[in-house]
């Protein structure tokens, strides 16, 4: 069927057919078959051997790429992640990776690991005991981050009241408070010498 065939975009020569049924997606290094599209269209060239694939063929062909390794696709992790009202970032930070990874998955410009798959699984089925736990502990991590950082930075405080109000006694534990009080105290002492009690910076 000579006469049928197109001239392939790639190579130039009148060699591109138009070929439907199953569909073989393989390894780019071993050319092994890593998974199989049924009922696909799509043009290949008899010359030079690439492969032409329209929109719709390509996302069939994504979809199976997830499917063949048992993964969730961009769109259910979307699904997922909108069904509990959390942000892109508020979910990265419950699978505890980057905000930009988590963003690649989501737009299907990477894969994510079949661990961290399982796990988006996971909080899917027990999201009141996964993401509540996960949360509330980082954002206790983070308060206590904070003001460890916060008392670094300043030079001079009016009084222990203030910083611990600021961040909420309950995020802190005994020993952070301990070191927060005798922070104050020394930083307040320190400044007692150095000025008559107007904040400097
Ligand atoms: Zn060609």
């Amino acid at each position: 069927m000579r006469g049928k065939a197109k001239e392939c975009p790639l190579c130039g020569r009148e060699s591109l057919l138009h070929k439907s049924g199953e569909y073989l997606i393989r390894h780019p290094k071993t050319n092994t078959i890593v998974a199989r599209v049924p009922d696909l269209e799509w043009e290949e060239c008899l010359k030079c051997g690439e492969h032409f694939l329209d929109d719709k063929a390509i996302s069939k062909v994504e979809e199976e790429k997830y499917r063949s390794r048992g993964l969730l696709l961009p769109r259910e992790l979307k699904t997922i992640r909108e069904s509990f009202g959390l942000t892109q970032l508020q979910m990265a930070k419950a699978l505890d990776v980057g905000e930009k990874t988590y963003c690649r998955w989501e737009n299907g410009l990477s894969m994510q690991t079949k661990a961290l798959d399982r796990l988006v699984r996971l909080i899917a089925q027990n999201p009141k005991g996964l993401l509540k736990n996960k949360e509330s502990e980082r954002e206790q991590a983070g308060k206590i981050k904070s003001v460890k950082e916060y008392l670094e930075k300043i030079k001079w405080l009016s009084g222990s009241k203030f910083a611990l109000a600021s961040y909420g006694r309950s995020a802190i534990g005994d020993a952070d408070k301990e070191m927060i009080t005798k922070a104050l105290r020394r930083k307040k002492e320190e400044s007692g010498v150095k000025n008559n009690g107007r904040e400097h910076r």
